[in-house]
């Protein structure tokens, strides 16, 4: 089975592009939150607070996930470049297209990747 190596190159390079400004997204609205939000209506404050933490988290979350999503698309066109993309890290088998369609930077063929879920 030959993959359509530059089929994948694209798909991983908008990917790439839509991690990149969904992460700018996320710091763009924290900074706009900053500068714009009224929290000085007295009672309401520590509830205020509270929102306020947990939607920095929420922030941080989502941009931790975009770093880490972006690492593995980056890896993923590595292995194209290297010759080693569509290969199952572990097993050393083909990941399959269809799993490859779905999920352009998976390094672990469908098996594995169950073994790993499981823990
Ligand atoms: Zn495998």
């Amino acid at each position: 089975m030959t993959l359509d190596l530059a089929h994948f190159r694209k798909e991983l390079e908008s990917e790439l592009e839509r991690l990149r400004t969904a992460r700018q997204g996320v710091n763009h609205e924290a900074s706009l939150t900053d500068e714009t939000g009224d929290l000085s209506s007295g009672a309401g404050e520590i509830a205020d607070s509270a929102t306020e933490t947990y939607m920095r988290e929420l922030d941080e979350g989502l941009e931790e996930n975009a770093e880490h999503l972006i690492a593995e698309v980056e890896a993923a066109l590595k292995r194209i470049e290297d010759g080693t993309y569509g290969t199952c890290v572990v097993c050393g088998k083909s990941i399959g297209v269809e799993r490859l369609e779905a999920v352009p930077w998976a390094t672990l063929c469908i098996d594995d990747k169950r073994v790993q879920e499981q823990g």
